[in-house]
């Protein structure tokens, strides 16, 4: 029995489930396609589609997943702490405030003690999905970098990605963990297909954390920040040009297909894709307050064709997109 005095990590949390779909109403009449939210890069739902098309495949994945979620919950319970109104009140409310933009419920955030720079989401659905921190994001990053963060795992859970992550996690052959037996089912070809949508859906996220962002500048300095894992935060230069020269060599080099290994795009390409979110008509209908009158804005198609090249479908100079 808890003390009688004792307060629950929830106290004050509107856990309802009519708060929940008044939430869900609101993000799903402004911005929902076909029941997939507008900044959805077209190749994380397409495959996603395809993946959905596999005989079994959503059965599988989503037997994972709940032992997943179980897992991560004891764990998170056991090991971390829970982030509310009474604990780590500002990260409560960057929760709320994603929550609240995209439409979704407010996320359960717990902050690990680990040194892995990272965060992940692990959600069967957006009623309450489960959002983990590790300790060095909540100190090397700023409050408007880790707002992004959250906003970043908050389009996950939008966006019901963590049905195939926890399969991705599973079959990746450096997890030594027993669940490594799913990867003996899938051949090689599937695990690239796999990590291509990983590596597109990771573009969908990155512009949910740019809506849920207090600026731009967040979400560029936060990537940023992430190409280096911030060993440290004094040299906080950074070149756009010096840097769009590193990706287009890394484009043109022989061995650019170990991309396809990765789940993720990395970091430097990340930024020049948050700039070309940050030049794209939908933006700032989700934003319409941060578009200064320089801006100039392209179609989403536009953009979307764009970042097709960075993410590394398309191995193409940058300069030709320019
Ligand atoms: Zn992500």
């Amino acid at each position: 029995m808890m003390p009688e005095n004792s307060r629950s990590p929830l106290d004050g949390i509107n856990t309802s489930f009519s708060f929940y779909v008044e939430q869900r109403k609101a993000g799903e009449s402004a911005h929902m396609v076909r029941g997939v939210p507008d900044y959805a890069f077209p190749l994380d739902y397409e495959l996603r589609r395809r993946m959905k098309a596999i005989p079994g495949f959503e059965r599988l994945c989503r037997n994972v997943l709940e032992m997943e979620e179980t897992r991560m919950t004891q764990l998170m319970n056991y090991n971390a702490l829970a982030v509310g109104p009474s604990q780590f009140p500002e990260i409560y409310e960057m929760g709320r405030d994603c929550a609240r933009r995209l439409g979704i419920g407010i996320p359960n955030i717990y902050i690990v003690n680990d040194e892995v720079f990272n965060a992940k989401t692990v959600a069967l659905d957006d009623v309450s999905p489960l959002i983990i921190l590790y300790r060095p994001m909540v100190e090397r990053l700023t409050p408007g970098e880790l707002k992004c963060i959250i906003g970043h795992e908050c389009g996950h859970v939008h966006n019901r990605h963590s049905l195939f992550v926890s399969l991705i996690d599973a079959v990746n052959p450096l997890n030594s963990s027993p669940k490594n037996i799913p990867a003996l089912l899938l051949s090689e070809a599937n695990r690239m297909l796999m990590n291509t949508w990983s590596r597109a859906m990771e573009v969908t996220a990155d512009r949910a954390g740019m809506i849920c962002a207090d600026s731009v500048e967040d979400a560029i300095s936060c990537n940023r920040k992430l190409v280096y894992n911030s060993l440290t935060d004094r040299d906080r230069t950074l070149d756009l040009e010096a840097l769009r020269d590193q990706v287009e060599e890394s484009m043109s080099n022989p061995a650019k297909m170990l991309l396809y290994a990765q789940t993720h795009p990395a970091s430097a390409r990340r930024i020049f894709m948050d700039i070309e979110f940050s030049e794209c008509e939908l933006f700032y209908r989700w934003r319409p307050e941060l578009r200064k009158p320089e801006t100039a804005v392209r179609t989403l198609e536009e953009t979307n064709e764009r970042c097709k090249k960075l993410v590394g479908l398309t191995e193409t100079s940058l300069a030709q997109g320019r």
